[in-house]
């Protein structure tokens, strides 16, 4: 049996190392934190990653996760709609809904369904080199495929693909927290204004998850995230107030994305995976679905890296590019924020299968066969 090093326990590292096991790979994963992920938020499955999800045989208890969304839409901050989007017209399009689920939840159904022994906490990688060697505090392994799915920082990026730019901060910070569903309809939608996005949810244990990003200077963080949330959504349609004052925890994430993403995910006997090859702005909700794409290709290709490259290189950059360009329309203000409104009021009118449409290069990817 082959064997293969993941550097990084995210989804993406995860999903690789169960996407290798079960063909037949040797799987060590290393992930330097002591725990598994455990962010208090959401996370969208989109129907390419619930494809990816059966592949992986875990697209079930995934699915069990998930509350139905429902009928949705973009809102602006007074409340009115500016373009509504039809959930039974979308699954009847792509196939599956796009489904929320709390992501330590989809973190623990890819651990729990990995061979027992595979997952290794608390064991930082400080050196991997081409020939497949992986340096940690306890030794060093060689391996014969390695896997650096070690996030947006990506050390294994930096120092084998050194002409690879670092990634450059988007123009806006995001706050994501998680609270008890409100009494009363709870519309879930995505407002957007001054060029601010706040985002409802509802996760499938009840529970609403909400997103929000705001222009900001990079690394600057508020003594109370609560209240400066509060301060930047204030006025905003309900319930956005009454939900922002029933958080607790709120975390804050400076957006930061690879722009160009990198002209090959491979070098000798490593391969770059996730938000390490391909990090991009959240507003498609596909980073996490990538990397779940990206696990299924690998483990197909493993035995050729240049075939893995050469099919998730121009399909991440398409997916990142498209991502940028909705952060772009979320982010306008003024004169073009109306024309921008107008716009998506006429494509919705004019049909929901012409909104749907534009999504179809990015939903309807199957594994390959
Ligand atoms: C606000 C926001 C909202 C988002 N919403 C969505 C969404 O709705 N849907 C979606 O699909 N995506 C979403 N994303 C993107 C998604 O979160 C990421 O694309 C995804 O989590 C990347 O997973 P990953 O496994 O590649 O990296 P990570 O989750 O960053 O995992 C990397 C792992 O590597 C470990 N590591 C790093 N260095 C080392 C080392 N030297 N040795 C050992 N371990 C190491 C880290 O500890 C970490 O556990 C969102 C992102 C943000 C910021």
């Amino acid at each position: 049996m082959a064997d293969a090093v993941v550097v990084g326990a995210g989804i993406g590292g995860l999903a690789a190392a169960l996407a290798l096991q079960r063909r037949g790979w040797s799987v060590t994963v290393l992930e330097r934190a002591a725990a598994l992920e455990d962010v208090g938020a959401g996370l969208a499955v989109a129907p390419n990653a619930l494809r990816a999800l059966d592949h992986l045989g875990v697209g079930g208890p995934v699915r069990s996760l998930a509350a139905l969304q429902g009928t949705a839409g973009v809102r602006r901050p007074d409340g009115r709609w500016i373009a509504r989007t039809d959930a039974a017209a979308a699954e009847r399009r792509f196939g599956e809904p796009t489904i929320v689920v709390h992501r330590p939840a989809l973190v623990r159904v890819l651990a729990d369904a990995l061979a027992p022994g595979t997952l290794r906490l608390g064991r930082a990688v400080s050196d991997v080199s081409a020939d497949g060697t992986v340096v940690t505090a306890d030794g060093t392994l060689t391996a014969g495929l390695v896997v650096a799915a070690d996030g947006l920082r990506s050390a294994v990026r930096q120092k084998l693909f050194p002409q690879v730019a670092p990634p450059v901060y988007a123009g806006v910070t995001s706050w994501r927290l998680i609270v008890g569903r409100p009494a009363g309809e709870l519309k879930l939608s995505e407002t957007w204004g001054d060029g601010k996005v706040f985002g409802v949810v509802a996760l499938g244990d009840g529970r609403v998850y909400c997103y929000a990003t705001a222009p900001a200077p990079p690394q600057q963080t508020a003594a109370d995230e609560r209240a400066e949330l509060a301060r930047h959504f204030a006025g905003w349609h309900a319930p956005i107030p009454a939900l922002i004052e029933a958080a607790g925890d709120v975390i804050r994430t400076d957006i930061r994305c690879l722009d160009p993403t990198p002209p090959t995910f491979h070098r000798g006997r490593v391969a770059l995976l996730g938000d390490a090859a391909h990090a991009m702005t959240p507003n498609l909700g596909q980073g996490a679905c990538q990397a779940l794409e990206d696990a299924v290709v690998l483990a197909t290709h493993a035995g050729s890296l240049d075939r893995y490259s050469a099919e998730r290189v121009p399909r991440t950059s398409a997916v990142a590019a498209a991502s940028r360009r909705i952060a772009h329309l979320a982010g306008l203000h003024g004169p073009a924020a109306a024309l921008r409104n107008a716009g998506m009021a006429l494509a919705g009118k004019l049909g929901p299968s012409l909104v749907l449409r534009q999504m179809d290069p990015v939903l309807t990817w199957r594994p390959p066969t």
